[in-house]
């Protein structure tokens, strides 16, 4: 069975009188260990199909099952209790806390997953570790790099071990060559077994993925596997 189906999902925004079709009606599978982009211009749909994916949000119609579970028909406290277990968020921004270390900022998801501080700090020095930050584990946002921010950030989204990394604009903020070895990274995460699900505007970034799901006017409007897949290393 596929890690996620999307049946049929609709989703609409009701503004007054007005009522905004986001989504009309999208139907999509994703393997486990797929990596897949997700593009499309602005207003198509994008965002609200990630907030969808990502638990922040559930569909008006249709279905959504998640690594088995019946997401569409859940409450806001058991939807909150499937995104830290099942989902790894990579946002434009970084969102990380600006006063913590690289470390206290990858091990907050095992806070509340109840772990230890000790079994917490030694994963998180394996997880920095693992994107090459190993020796930046005591550095606050500010004192490193965006390139580095944005590791620290995928690092965090690995932390909890989730089924998959949603990865919202993840180089929007980055120039072309840190770009490039962010999009490495998440090749590296992918080789892994990861399962990746990237939203972009660029092009040139969307072919890193092995799958491109175009969107428009809140359908998908081609999604085919990528033949011309692009390699950092
Ligand atoms: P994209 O991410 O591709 O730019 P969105 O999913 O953000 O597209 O938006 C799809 C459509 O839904 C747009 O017409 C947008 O204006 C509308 N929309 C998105 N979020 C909301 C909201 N919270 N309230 C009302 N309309 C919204
Ligand atoms: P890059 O060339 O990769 O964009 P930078 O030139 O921003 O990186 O930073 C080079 C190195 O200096 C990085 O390893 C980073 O950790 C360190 N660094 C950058 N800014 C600061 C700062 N404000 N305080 C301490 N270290 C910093």
């Amino acid at each position: 069975e596929p890690l996620i189906i999307i049946k049929e999902v609709g989703r609409k925004y009701v503004i007054g009188s007005e009522i905004i079709h986001a989504l009309k009606s999208v139907t999509l599978n994703i393997n486990k260990g797929e990596f897949v982009a997700l593009m499309g211009p602005s207003g198509s749909g994008k965002s609200t199909l990630m907030n969808i994916l990502g638990c922040l949000d559930t569909p008006s119609k249709g279905e959504y099952i998640l690594n088995g579970i019946h997401v569409s028909e859940m409450t806001e406290n058991e939807l909150a209790e499937v995104r830290n277990k099942e989902i790894g968020f990579v946002f434009q921004t970084f969102n990380l806390l600006p006063r913590a270390s690289s470390l206290d900022n990858v091990s907050l998801p095992l806070v509340y997953a109840g772990v230890s501080k000790t079994e917490r700090n030694e994963r998180a020095y394996k997880a920095l570790e693992n994107v090459g930050l190993g020796n930046r584990v005591d550095h606050k946002p500010n004192e490193l790099s965006g390139g580095q921010r944005q590791r620290v950030a995928v690092a965090r989204a690995l932390i909890n071990n989730p089924s998959i990394i949603l990865a919202d604009e993840p180089t929007g903020n980055l120039d072309t060559r840190t770009s490039v070895e962010i999009m490495g990274l998440l090749e590296e995460i992918h080789l892994k077994g990861n399962t990746i699900i990237l939203v972009t505007h660029e092009e040139d970034i969307a072919q890193h993925a092995h799958r491109i799901v175009r969107m428009r006017d809140g359908l998908i409007e081609s999604d085919y596997p990528n033949e011309h897949i692009k390699k950092v290393s």
